[in-house]
């Protein structure tokens, strides 16, 4: 069975007293949530990483960052290394996110080069992929994520990823208040497993969490999490909401 899944990703969100107040209400709405093979997840800004891992140490909450560098160390001024993150108490990294596609450019090989950092550092990754508006209109959907799976994961081993989870992020869905129906999401998760089942074998397809991102709130969530093949959820917006989030939180538990 694949691990169930619901990870925030707060962007650049929040000042360090609102992140602190934000992370304290969360947790204590659920600080009695009965969790069974499954994990939440808390993917904060890079700064925030260190004190509020030590709030959640010897919880049962996960910190974990949204980007990382593609180099080792070095002299890359301004970036953050794989194993900065690891030593700083993050346990996850968001790599891929549709943002930092659009914004910073990055390919298929850095993204693949992040991910490869990010497990050496010993961090378990979240790898988003997602086609945009244009590219569903045009009915290319399917063939675009398969490229973004393939350009990005060929080159991992099958025990490398075992250390991975797949975030299908419709861009279009993303912050738009506009999510994916369950049938678009079931139809891309199951064709994100057969991917897996050919390049990597059943076990692995079988176990590999798949989660769902794009406009998830307290409303959808139980429809999009109900699909057989969403593990759960990525979840932006709704995540610097406390109530909100922990209700999505609820309604997978
Ligand atoms: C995201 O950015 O990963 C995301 C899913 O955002 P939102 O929930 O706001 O659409």
């Amino acid at each position: 069975m694949p691990q169930k899944i619901v990870a925030a990703n707060w962007k650049m969100n929040l000042n360090f007293q609102e992140a602190n107040a934000l992370i304290s209400e969360v947790t204590n709405i659920l600080k009695d949530e009965k969790r069974n093979n499954s994990e939440v997840i808390f993917a904060v800004p890079f700064v925030y990483i260190h004190y509020l891992s030590n709030f959640l140490k010897n919880s049962s909450f996960a910190i974990g960052a949204q980007n990382c560098s593609e180099y080792e160390k070095g002299a890359y001024t301004g970036e953050i290394s794989a194993q900065m993150l690891a030593s700083v108490g993050a346990k996850w990294v968001i790599v891929g996110h549709s943002e930092r596609r659009l914004y910073y450019l990055e390919t298929h090989r850095m993204i693949a080069e992040k991910i490869q950092r990010a497990l050496q550092a010993g961090l378990k990754v979240i790898f988003c992929c997602g086609e945009s508006l244009e590219i569903r209109n045009k009915n290319e959907h399917i063939v675009y994520v398969q490229n973004q799976l393939e350009g990005s994961l060929s080159e991992l081993s099958a025990e490398q990823i075992r250390n991975l989870v797949i975030a299908y992020e419709p861009v279009w869905a993303i912050g738009t208040g506009r999510n994916a129906t369950a049938d678009q999401a079931q139809e891309m998760h199951a064709l994100i497993r057969i991917y897996l089942k050919k390049k990597f074998g059943d076990e692995i397809a079988q176990n590999t969490s798949i989660l769902y991102g794009g406009s998830v709130n307290a409303q959808n969530a139980q429809s999009l999490f109900a699909c057989p093949d969403v593990d759960g959820g990525l979840v932006g917006g709704a995540s610097l909401k406390a109530r909100e989030f922990a209700e999505i939180v609820k309604t997978y538990n």
